[in-house]
């Protein structure tokens, strides 16, 4: 299969250790054909460090400028995009409306990383805090996301759920505790033609599944989806299309012929 992998963070987020013209070299080596770029932009609730992921005004201009060098000095080797992760878009208009003055981009991910408080999953201690309710909030925020943000693909669907096991050791079945929310959410995708992402990053961690897993994989595509992204979500260049074939026969599996990426915030179809 021809591998395109549409999340992958450059040392300009600042949790990630490569640099854009380190994970294209990668990219190369391996046969990759496209990759797309894709840095962190957080908008957090009322009262948050805006900058935790660092000032997004420095870092994103400076990601931006590394994709254009690397696409001049790897034409024809590599197609790169120009993307951008954007966490908690519907949080923050303003955050919302700022990143539109960054220019251009192929592609946006949307995630939600925090709660609406800006409390991000990540540093919340499960073993100490009602799960269930952590998780009601976070598809609810993902709802709205799905209905009202401006994006291409919606970011590793689930994503408490390997924090919840790496405080509890609990997998929590999503679908059974929250299978409405999952389905509105995924129902919504389709309507609007939105892409879902197939996160591959947990896959060889102790956590071991996609996120979303292959379950609500199937639910999408019988509730209508076309688009499926695949990413890898690196941080360090070594892990870029990693998971994909796994990735590419759970597809297959849910019904789907193909997956895709985005040029200019067009779908391009990838056979599997
Ligand atoms: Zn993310
Ligand atoms: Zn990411």
């Amino acid at each position: 299969m021809k591998i395109y992998d549409t999340h992958i963070h450059s040392k300009n987020s600042l949790d990630a250790k490569s640099t854009v013209d380190e994970i294209c070299q990668s990219a190369i080596l391996k046969g990759v054909c496209g990759i797309t770029i894709t840095d962190h932009i957080e908008s957090y609730g009322v009262g948050s460090d805006a900058y935790e992921f660092g000032n997004s005004d420095v870092l994103i201009p400076q990601s931006f400028k590394e994709i254009a060098a690397a696409q001049a000095k790897y034409v024809n080797k590599l197609q790169i995009f120009k993307g951008i992760e954007f966490g908690q878009p519907c949080l923050s208009k303003q955050t919302a409306n700022h990143v539109a003055s960054y220019g251009e981009t192929d592609f946006v991910l949307a995630s939600v990383h925090a709660d609406i408080n800006g409390n991000e999953y990540y540093y919340i201690d499960f073993s100490k805090t009602d799960y269930s309710q952590v998780l009601e909030g976070y598809f609810a925020q993902v709802l709205t996301t799905a209905q009202n943000a401006e994006f291409d693909s919606l970011a590793h669907l689930t994503y408490p759920l390997r924090y919840i096991f790496r405080d509890t050791g609990v997998r929590v079945d999503a679908l059974k505790s929250n299978g409405v929310a999952i389905a509105r959410i995924l129902h919504t995708l389709a309507i609007r033609g939105k892409a879902l992402e197939v996160n591959t990053s947990e896959l060889f961690r102790d956590y071991g599944t996609f996120l979303p897993d292959e379950e609500i994989v199937r639910l999408f595509y019988r509730l209508g989806g076309k688009y499926v992204t695949l990413g890898s979500d690196s941080h360090v260049f070594g892990t870029i299309g990693q998971g994909f074939e796994a990735a590419a026969a759970c597809l297959q599996k849910a019904g789907f012929g193909s997956y895709v990426y985005y040029a200019n915030h067009n779908p391009v179809s990838v056979a599997l």
